[in-house]
C-alpha cells in the first residue's frame, strides 16, 4: 500500500469505496501531506495551487467528524466568494455520497435572505460560506455555532484581499476555541501569517508547492 493511497488512511470503507467511484485512485500532494494530519484533529496551514485538491484534502477530514444524529452545525466553511463556495458544496456532497442525510447549507451575500433562513430552521451539519454573510446569520442567530468541531479558511489570502479580515476574525468570536482550524492558502504574504498566529493551534505547516 503506497502512501499516496486513500487505503492508507483511517477512513471507513463506505468512504474508500465512494473515492474509488469518483475516480479518485491516488491522494493529491496536498492531500497526502495534509490528511493525515487533518484527520487526527490538529490545526493545519497549508500552501498549494490552485486545482491541486485541496477541497477533499479538508473536506474528507471534516466528513468524518460529522455525527449526522447531531442536528447542529459541526463544520464551517469560509470562501472569498459564492462561485467558490458552490463549489466547495458541490465537492463536499459528492465526498459525503458514501453517508446518508448529511445536509450541506451554502450561505453567501448577494443571495435573499428568507430561503436562507428557512433553510436555517432545522441546523445544517456543515456550512459553506461568504464571511459577511455568515456574520448576519450570526448576529440574528440563525446560525450557532457552539457545537462548531472545524472551521476552514479556504482562499485565505483571496478572503484577506478582498477585506474580509475583520469579519473573520468576528465570525470566529462565535465559535469555541477548542475548535480545530484549517486554513488553506494559494499564497502567504505576511498577513496570512498573521490570522494563522491569531486563529490556529500550533498548525502543521504542509506546503506543496514545490512538487507540483
Ligand atoms: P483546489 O481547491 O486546490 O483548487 P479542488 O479541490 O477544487 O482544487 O480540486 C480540483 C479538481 O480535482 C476537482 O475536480 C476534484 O474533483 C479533483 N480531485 C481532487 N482530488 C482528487 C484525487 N485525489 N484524484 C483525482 N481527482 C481529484
Ligand atoms: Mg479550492
Amino acid at each position: 500500500m503506497s502512501t499516496t493511497s486513500f487505503s492508507s488512511l483511517a477512513l471507513p470503507a463506505e468512504q474508500l469505496s465512494n473515492l474509488d467511484e469518483l475516480g479518485y485512485s491516488e491522494m493529491t500532494p496536498v492531500q497526502a501531506a495534509a490528511l493525515p494530519a487533518v484527520l487526527s484533529g490538529v490545526d493545519v496551514r497549508a500552501k498549494a495551487k490552485t486545482g491541486s485538491g485541496k477541497t477533499a484534502a479538508f473536506g474528507i477530514g471534516l466528513l468524518n467528524r460529522i455525527v449526522v444524529s447531531d442536528f447542529t452545525t459541526q463544520a464551517l466553511v469560509l470562501c472569498p466568494m459564492r462561485e467558490l463556495a458552490d463549489q466547495v458544496s458541490k465537492e463536499l456532497r459528492r465526498l459525503a455520497r458514501f453517508t446518508q442525510n448529511i445536509k450541506i447549507l451554502t450561505l453567501c451575500g448577494g443571495q435573499p435572505m428568507g430561503p436562507q433562513l428557512d433553510s436555517l430552521v432545522h441546523a445544517p451539519h456543515i456550512v459553506v460560506g461568504t464571511p459577511g454573510r455568515l456574520q448576519e446569520h450570526l448576529r440574528k442567530q440563525s446560525l450557532l455555532l457552539d457545537n462548531l468541531n472545524v472551521l476552514v479558511l479556504d482562499e485565505a489570502d483571496r478572503m484577506l484581499d478582498m477585506g474580509f479580515s475583520d469579519a473573520i476574525d468576528d465570525v470566529i468570536s462565535y465559535t469555541s476555541p477548542e475548535r480545530q482550524t484549517l486554513l488553506f492558502s494559494a499564497t502567504y504574504p505576511q498577513e496570512i501569517e498573521q490570522i494563522s498566529a491569531r486563529v490556529q493551534r500550533e498548525p502543521l505547516r504542509v506546503d506543496v508547492t514545490d512538487d507540483e
